[in-house]
């Protein structure tokens, strides 16, 4: 089962945001779990929330894949500014649990010059303290395109990370536009860079995707998506992505530039690449 989405808006709740996947071909989706830029979030609405669990069993839709603020950074210089941080994530994640059995994606964080170490470190501590009270939501890193001293541009970054924390409720979103900067190229050997996310990380860590196309060519560590088929991946390369077995099943989320007619056409495309038994 080809599960594909792409970001909704918030802005009108749960149940919304189903409706309006349905309407576009979508069964999956993500969203931000408050303001992409800032970090203020909307209101709690179970009600809401509730109708929208119903909406995504009786729809058939696979996990959705919410999506961290960018602004979050577990990793900063500032104490206060990252502890902030870490009371968002926990929130976050105390959230979620009204969506019981989705992922939560974020970007680890920037380390600022202080070191991947010390990185790891503060984004490890910040995971372990919110996971703590056990809410029936796993949680997601993405791989990043290693753009200034992002950490998380390779899986051994990745690997530090799950490895500090020690839950097994942690795993990997991988981006496609950002491993591709980040310098695993996917467009010529998907096997071999698969086969080393396994040797570093472990396929069964792998839980969801990201797909963007790349305006930048292979490995710039620029991450600037773009429209499936319209950059340097190219529409073969999402081919060999849809129909790759290690790959069957995992929510797939566009984040294209697009409004919803484009997501809709290119969650059309991608299904007409999957091979058909
Ligand atoms: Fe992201
Ligand atoms: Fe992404
Ligand atoms: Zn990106």
């Amino acid at each position: 089962m080809l599960f594909l989405g792409c970001h909704l808006s918030a802005s009108e709740g749960f149940a919304a945001m189903v409706k309006t996947a349905e309407g576009i071909g979508a069964n999956t989706f993500a969203f931000f779990t408050r303001n992409p830029r800032g970090s203020r979030a909307k209101e709690e609405d179970p009600a809401d929330a509730a109708r929208a669990v119903e909406m995504l069993q009786s729809g058939g839709f696979g996990p959705l894949v919410a999506h961290g603020a960018y602004t979050m950074n577990l990793c900063g210089a500032d104490p206060d500014a990252r502890a902030f941080a870490a009371s968002i994530l926990a929130d976050d994640l105390r959230r979620m649990a009204a969506l019981p059995g989705n992922f939560y994606n974020f970007h680890p964080g920037s380390h600022v010059k202080q070191g991947v170490e010390t990185g790891v470190e503060y984004i490890s501590q910040a995971l372990r303290a919110a996971l703590a009270p056990g809410y029936p939501v796993r949680v997601c890193l993405e791989t990043m395109a290693g753009k200034g001293t992002e950490v998380g541009g390779n899986f051994r970054e990745l690997r530090m990370i799950l490895d500090a924390v020690g839950s097994s409720e942690v795993g990997v979103c991988l981006d496609t536009c950002h491993v591709y900067d980040g310098g695993y190229d996917i467009v010529n050997d998907l096997d071999g860079v698969l086969a080393e996310f396994d040797r570093e990380i472990g396929l069964d860590r792998l839980w969801a995707m990201h797909l963007n196309d790349s305006k930048n060519p292979f490995s710039s560590h620029k991450d600037r998506h773009a429209c499936i088929g319209e950059g340097s991946l190219g529409t073969d390369a999402f081919r060999r992505i849809v129909n790759h077995p290690a790959l069957k099943g995992k929510p797939m989320i566009l984040e294209t530039p697009n409004e919803l007619p484009g997501y809709a056409r290119e969650i059309a495309l991608l299904r007409g690449l999957e091979k058909k038994a």
